[in-house]
């Protein structure tokens, strides 16, 4: 085994844009990394995402697959499974996953994401990302000048449609209470049913619904979160445990906004972060790492 080829041991938790970006530079930054995601991935159910050049208009599995297929040329450990618990030290970290299996690291990073809590309307969960959607950054281009319904069922809807109306004039606000279902062919949307009997013609949705961040591992390793959740991070993604760090939409309570883009920016920061953690010393006492064979 060659004696020079790791500089230190990272996992990753978080198999999207944040984690992955992530783990592809900490592996051509010479680290051995590895991968642990449960595959439930906040845009699991998108058709296409959009505003990362390039890659406009993809499937997110098609970028994840993508991803897996860069990060295994360079000898990446991808474990599809979720983090059960988690501990650390002031050496290193181990995650537990549900089987009982044990990984080690000397550093990680927590890209785990958040998850939206959708009204329960019939008819919305199966067009979630198809015809009805959160953001009008991701998604508002599709329905520019389209009519265009905004469910409130959480703070902010009112804000969210003002948005809207930068792509459309015809944005009607409807509180979640209201509305009966969601109609049209397959995932397309053509009207929306209230229970005043009304029906308001849409071809597309945004839903202000409440998001929830995903940080129970950052709780274990006893990461300083806010009142919402967020992990509280520093400008490249430290958190208050100095062995892990964070990126991606877990790391980024409103107003900051969740994007593809960023959540890579973020990982790539992390990344750059922990090797500099590493080069000055400060991560890496668990095991022997420069120059010694492991
Ligand atoms: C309907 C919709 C449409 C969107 N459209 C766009 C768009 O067009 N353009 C755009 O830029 N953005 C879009 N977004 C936002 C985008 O999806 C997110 O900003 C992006 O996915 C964030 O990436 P992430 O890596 O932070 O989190 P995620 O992509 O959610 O990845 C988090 C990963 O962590 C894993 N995970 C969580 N907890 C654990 C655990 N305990 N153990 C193991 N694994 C775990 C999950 O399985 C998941 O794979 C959209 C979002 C939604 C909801």
């Amino acid at each position: 085994m060659s004696t020079t080829s790791t500089v230190g041991e990272v996992i990753v938790v978080g198999g999207g844009a944040g984690g992955l970006t992530a783990a592809l530079v900490l592996a051509r930054a010479r680290h051995r990394v590895t991968v642990i995601d449960d595959q439930t991935p906040r845009n699991a159910t998108v058709g296409e995402f959009h505003g990362f050049p390039t890659r406009d208009a993809t499937a997110p599995h098609r970028f994840r697959a993508d991803a897996l297929t860069e990060l295994g040329s360079y000898g990446v450990t991808i474990v599809r499974s979720a983090v059960a618990s988690a501990l650390s030290t002031d050496r290193n970290v181990a995650m537990k996953m549900a089987d009982g299996t044990v990984i080690l690291g000397d550093a990680a990073v927590l890209a785990t994401g958040v998850h939206d809590e959708l009204p329960q309307i019939d008819g919305l969960a199966r067009r979630w990302g198809t015809s009805v959607f959160n953001c009008p950054f991701c998604d508002g281009w599709e329905h520019r000048d389209r009519p265009v319904v905004v469910i409130d069922a959480a703070p902010g809807a009112d804000h969210l449609a003002e948005m809207v109306r930068s792509w459309t004039p015809d944005v009607t606000v409807v509180a979640a209470a209201d509305v009966v279902a969601l109609c049209g062919e397959g995932s397309t949307l053509t009207h929306v049913t209230l229970r005043d009997g009304r029906v308001i013609e849409a071809t597309g949705a945004f839903v202000k619904a409440p998001v929830v961040p995903r940080s129970s591992v950052a709780r274990a390793l006893e990461c300083a979160v806010d009142d919402d959740g967020y992990i509280v991070t520093t400008e490249t993604g430290a958190t208050s445990n100095p062995l892990v760090w964070a990126a991606g939409d877990v790391r980024r309570p409103p107003p900051m906004p969740h994007q593809v883009v960023l959540a890579a920016a973020d990982g790539s920061t992390a990344a750059i972060a922990i090797h500099k953690s590493f080069i000055a010393g400060a991560l890496g006492f668990s095991k022997v790492h420069q120059g010694v064979a492991r």
